[in-house]
C-alpha cells in the first residue's frame, strides 16, 4: 500500500454500541495497526433528533475497556479535527452548494406532508414512492420550477432540502474488498437528501465529505451500509475525489443463524449484546467477560486466520488480520463459544490477578480479607480455575474452601454414608491427628497406608471423607483440598459430619 492507511470508526451516538459496532471498531483498528496506519474515531452526530445523552461516552469507554485506542478523535485531537460532526456543521453547506453548481444536486421544496401523501398513496396501490428521475420533474424542486420561483421561495423563507440528482440509465460498478464487484442500475436509486432544512447535512453528505477531508484510505463498516455504497460512489465521482477502498463486514446473525442479532435475542437467550451495561441490559464487562475474550470472539465473527488457531491476543490479531480473509456470509453468533473464549482467557490469567478480581466477591460473602489471605485464595484458585469460565464461578466451585459445609449432598449421603462409616471416620481422625507435616502428599501417603493396613476398600473411605470435607462428592484432588484448609479444619469437618450424618 503506497498511501498512508487511515481508517475511521464513525458511530452515531444514538444509544449503546451493539457488539457489531465494536467489531467494526476492532477490524478498523487491526487493519490500521497491521499497516502502520492511523485509526480515527469520528462521532457522527448530525442527526440531533436521534442524539442520546451519554452515548458518546459509552463509545469511548467501550473502546478503552476493549483496549482499542484511537490515534485521533474528539478530545484526543489530531490534524484533521474536529472529530465530532456537530462541531463541523458549518463546513458541509459549501459542499452541497458545490454539487448544485455542478448540476449534481438540486433544491427541493416538497413539504413533508406532500411527500407523506405520495408515500401513502403509493402504498395503497401496492407501490413504493421513490423520488428520482422518473418523477422529479413533477415535484417541487429547482429542476422543475423556474429559477425565479426558486429564488422567490427561498427569499420567502420557505423550507427546502438539497437532494442528490442520481443519474439515469447508468450501470455502476462498485468495488468492495469483501463482496467483490457489484453492479447497480442507477434507475433504482432515489434522490437522497444531502442537506436538511434544519441546516444540517445528512449522514451521506457528512460521511463522504469527512472521509475525504480526513484522508480516509479504507472505509470498513457494517453490511447495513452496503445499500449506501452506490450513492457514496456517485458522490465521490460528482466531487471528482479519489474514492477510498470499501469493505463491508458481514452481519452478525442470531444464534439460530436467521436474521440479525438483536437486543431481544440477548434478553431471550440470557447473553449480553452490548459491551458495557446500558440501562437494564447487562454488558459483557459487567457479566464478567474479559476484554481479551470479547476481542477474541469478535475477531472470529466474520474473519478467520485460515488455520486451526483460535486464541489470539490483540498483537497476534494485528499480525494475522487481513480484509481478504473476511467472509461474505453472515457470522452466526454462538453464546456458548463466547463462554469458551472466556474460559480460555481465564486459564491464561495469573492466579494473582484472578485473586484480585475474586477478593471483592469473597468480601461480598462476608469473608474478611484480613482472615483470608491472598496467598490462600491464590492456592484455591489454582485448584479450581480449570473448571471455571468466569471469576464469579470460583465461589460456586470452591465455597467449601472458605466455609465448612453445613449441609451434605443428599444423594451422595444416601449412597456413601453407611452404617459403619461413622466408625471408620472416627478412626481416621486419629490417623489425621498424628500427621506432622500436613502436606497433600503426606496426607495422601498416611491415609493410603492406613487404608492398606486396615484392608479397607478405597470406596469405603474416600467418598465419605470427601463428603465430610466438601459437603459433596465434587471438587479437585481431595488431599490438595485437605492440605490447603489444614489439619484442624479437616478434623472439625469430619467430626461435624459424624455428628450430623
Ligand atoms: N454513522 C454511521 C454509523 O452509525 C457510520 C457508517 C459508516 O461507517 O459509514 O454506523
Amino acid at each position: 500500500m503506497n498511501k498512508e492507511v487511515r481508517v475511521r470508526f464513525a458511530p452515531s451516538p444514538t444509544g449503546p454500541l451493539h457488539i457489531g459496532g465494536l467489531r467494526t471498531a476492532l477490524f478498523n483498528y487491526l487493519f490500521a495497526k497491521k499497516h502502520g496506519g492511523k485509526f480515527v474515531l469520528r462521532i457522527e452526530d448530525t442527526d440531533q433528533s436521534r442524539y442520546v445523552e451519554g452515548a458518546e461516552n459509552y463509545i469511548k469507554e467501550t473502546l478503552a475497556w476493549s483496549n482499542i485506542p484511537y490515534d485521533e478523535g474528539p478530545e484526543k485531537g489530531g490534524n484533521y479535527g474536529p472529530y465530532r460532526q456537530s462541531e463541523r456543521h458549518n463546513l458541509y453547506g459549501q459542499y452541497a452548494e458545490q454539487l448544485i453548481a455542478s448540476g449534481n444536486a438540486y433544491y427541493a421544496f416538497d413539504t413533508p406532508e406532500t411527500l407523506d401523501f405520495y408515500r401513502k398513496d403509493h402504498e395503497t396501490k401496492g407501490k413504493t414512492f421513490i423520488y428520482n428521475w422518473h418523477n422529479r420533474l413533477k415535484l417541487k424542486n429547482s429542476l422543475s420550477l423556474s429559477p425565479e420561483e426558486v429564488q422567490q421561495r427561498m427569499q420567502a423563507g420557505e423550507a427546502y432540502v438539497i437532494r442528490f440528482k442520481s443519474p439515469q440509465d447508468k450501470q455502476l460498478l462498485l468495488k468492495d474488498i469483501v463482496r467483490g464487484e457489484i453492479t447497480i442500475d442507477t434507475n433504482i436509486l432515489d434522490d437522497k437528501i444531502l442537506f436538511k432544512s434544519d441546516g444540517m447535512p445528512t449522514y451521506h453528505l457528512a460521511n463522504v465529505v469527512d472521509d475525504h477531508l480526513m484522508e480516509i484510505s479504507h472505509v470498513i463498516r457494517g453490511e447495513e451500509w452496503l445499500p449506501s455504497l452506490a450513492l457514496h460512489h456517485l458522490l465521490y465521482e460528482a466531487f471528482s475525489w479519489e474514492k477510498p477502498v470499501f469493505a463491508h463486514l458481514p452481519l452478525i446473525l442470531k444464534p439460530t443463524g436467521k436474521g440479525k442479532l438483536s437486543k431481544r435475542d440477548g434478553e431471550k437467550g440470557g447473553f449480553p449484546v452490548f459491551p458495557l451495561s446500558w440501562e437494564d441490559a447487562v454488558g459483557y464487562r459487567e457479566a464478567g467477560y474479559f476484554p481479551e475474550a470479547v476481542v477474541n470472539f469478535l475477531a472470529f465473527l466474520g474473519w478467520n486466520p485460515g488455520t486451526e488457531q483460535e486464541l489470539f491476543t490483540m498483537e497476534t490479531l494485528v499480525t494475522h488480520f487481513s480484509l481478504e480473509r473476511v467472509n461474505k456470509s453472515g457470522a452466526r453468533f454462538d453464546p456458548e463459544k463466547t463462554n469458551w473464549y472466556n474460559h480460555q482467557w481465564l486459564q491464561q490469567k495469573g492466579n494473582r490477578e484472578l485473586t484480585q478480581l475474586f477478593m471483592p466477591v469473597l468480601e461480598g460473602k462476608g469473608l474478611i480479607p484480613s482472615v483470608i489471605t491472598h496467598e490462600f485464595v491464590e492456592k484455591v484458585i489454582s485448584l479450581i480455575k480449570e473448571r471455571a469460565n468466569f471469576v464469579k464461578d470460583f465461589w460456586e466451585l470452591g465455597s467449601y474452601f472458605f466455609v465448612s459445609p453445613t449441609t451434605y449432598a443428599e444423594k451422595a449421603r444416601k449412597k456413601q454414608w453407611k452404617e459403619d462409616t461413622a466408625d471408620i471416620m472416627q478412626q481416621l481422625t486419629v490417623v489425621l491427628q498424628s500427621i506432622d507435616d500436613f502436606s497433600s502428599i503426606s496426607v495422601e501417603t498416611s491415609i493410603k497406608n492406613w487404608i492398606g493396613e486396615q484392608e479397607f476398600s478405597f470406596g469405603k473411605v474416600m467418598p465419605p471423607l470427601r463428603l465430610s470435607v466438601v459437603g459433596d462428592l465434587k471438587g479437585p484432588h481431595l488431599f490438595d483440598i485437605m492440605a490447603l484448609i489444614g489439619q484442624q479444619e479437616c478434623l472439625k469437618r469430619i467430626r461435624n459430619a459424624i455428628s450430623v450424618l
